[in-house]
């Protein structure tokens, strides 16, 4: 393809987006193939020769739509936000086209001086403590990385390597291997499964703590934990607290659990993914509270705020954790200008990496902050619309307190009446939910995902859930 085709092409791809975006609502919410429905569909080999774009064109509709959920559909109410906006996609197409790999400063120096202003630009937006900015005095800043799972990883490698330095320092004769088996690692039994991912994938322990009846981490129960762990001989290294739990939006005391990492110097990370985004509106940043006891914090711009995925941002209070424990520089990879800003390869687990700052400048600079801070408060005020439903129809309790944009609800009778309900909505087809089950309560979670979400289309939901209910109660004796 020429730059006359890209144009040509282009200008159509960018109509289909629009049209894609702006009439999803019409579309079912919900994929109706099988597994293996493409293979068919298409020849075994790639094209021998080249085919018009044209026919390309064709079969998306054709071939791909079919499979396709509709994440973006106001009737999605699945897992979590995914972000999505027009400024987004085209900060990830300018993106594309520039192809930079921004390891370093000097690889394409935009690509790193653009996520250090944006990543700043968002950690005031949010009042992140200043130890966290670049514009600080000392050693702190943002990063984008891919993944929420990536960055808990990260932050346990770097924990890891802090204390076996420690105890290697105390005592140079000790065996590094001998460290690492005894040390220990906390969660909340809410955390995302990416947090006892990282504890396998780091070879270390990874102890779920129980958290109390409103599903939060609680001081008391990790001090009971670290205290009974180190009469064991083990080492407890690093808490992951969450702040807006993927099963009921909970959100772990940091105030409690803060001062138990400063006295027992564990690496204390706060995994925020969803909620951290609400943290724009200061009426939910008493969330935050005890943050100034974090080594690291994260959140996924592209989960609540208006970023297509892949975008993570975590920062992080003295990045000499992640610069020195990780440090490899072949000749290849340094230049003349080390040292003045992050190069970036450091902060990161792969080399290579996208210029995914220009769709978070793109997106913060035609939203606003107050764009945004709309944005998020449209969506909390939309999960209390649908709140009031649940409750005024009678036949359902909510189980959690519904702050943000997650409401998690069941009817009041058997788990296994809740899980029948899903399947009839599932069954349905016309909008999508998941289940969570905590502490023997299976709960259907119903989140605002969309950003075109209105009114209307929570009431459709919510009447869609509701014949679905009645159908399911005639045949259901309760
Ligand atoms: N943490 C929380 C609280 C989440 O809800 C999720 C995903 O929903 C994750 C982490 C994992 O996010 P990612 O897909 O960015 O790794």
């Amino acid at each position: 393809m020429d730059a006359e085709g890209f144009r040509k092409y282009g200008r159509q791809m960018v109509d289909y987006i629009a049209d894609y975006l702006e009439n999803i609502r019409e579309r079912d919410v919900v994929h109706r193939v099988s597994p293996g429905y493409m293979r068919p569909l298409l020849p075994d080999e790639a094209p021998e020769k080249a085919e018009s774009f044209d026919e390309v064109m064709k079969d998306i509709e054709k071939i791909i739509m079919p499979g396709t959920t509709h994440w973006h559909s106001p009737h999605f109410h699945g897992y979590f936000a995914a972000g999505n906006s027009f400024p987004s996609i085209l900060g990830d197409m300018l993106s594309d086209a520039i192809g930079c790999i921004g390891f370093s400063w000097a690889t394409s120096p935009a690509c790193t001086e653009l996520e250090v202003i944006t990543t700043d630009w968002l950690g005031k937006m949010m009042n992140l403590p200043e130890e966290f900015l670049h514009s600080s005095e000392g050693k702190g800043g943002g990063v984008i990385q891919s993944t929420a799972s990536e960055t808990v990883l990260l932050c346990l490698l770097a924990a890891r390597t802090r204390t076996v330095a420690k105890y290697k320092e105390a005592d140079p004769s000790t065996d590094e291997m001998q460290i690492i088996s005894k040390l220990v690692g906390y969660c909340s039994d809410q955390a995302n499964s990416s947090v006892e991912r990282s504890g396998l994938l780091g070879a270390v322990r990874m102890v779920k703590l129980l958290s109390d009846e409103n599903f939060s981490l609680r001081g008391e129960t990790l001090r009971k934990a670290v205290e009974a762990d180190k009469a064991k001989g083990l080492i407890p290294f690093f808490l992951c607290a969450s702040l807006g739990t993927t099963g009921s939006c909970a959100f772990d005391n940091l105030e409690e659990l803060g001062p138990i990492c400063a006295a027992e110097d564990m690496w204390l990370h706060i995994d925020a993914a969803y909620a951290g985004s609400a943290f724009v509106c200061p009426e939910f940043r008493h969330y935050m509270k005890g943050i100034q006891y974090a080594e690291t914090f994260s959140f996924n711009p592209h989960k609540w705020m208006l970023i297509n995925f892949d975008c993570s941002v975590m920062w992080i209070k003295n990045s000499s954790y992640l610069v020195d424990a990780f440090n490899v520089d072949p000749i290849y990879l340094r230049h003349s200008c080390e040292g003045k800003l992050p190069d970036y390869r450091h902060w990161q687990i792969p080399l290579g990496r996208r210029f995914r700052s220009l769709k978070l400048w793109f997106m913060l600079r035609s939203y606003g902050i107050s764009g945004v801070q709309e944005y998020i408060r449209r969506h909390c005020r939309l999960a209390k619309e649908f709140e009031k439903m649940i409750l005024d129809d009678g036949r359902f309790e909510v189980v959690t307190q519904v702050v943000m944009g997650l409401v998690c609800f069941r009817l009041k009778c058997s788990n296994k009446v809740t899980e029948r309900l899903l399947g009839e909505i599932l069954a349905d087809g016309r909008i999508y939910l998941i289940p969570a089950f905590v502490r023997n309560i299976y709960f259907l979670r119903f989140a605002i995902c969309a950003e075109r979400t209105t009114s209307d289309d929570v009431k459709f939901s919510f009447q869609v859930i509701k014949s679905c209910t009645d159908r399911l109660l005639q045949k259901v004796s309760l």
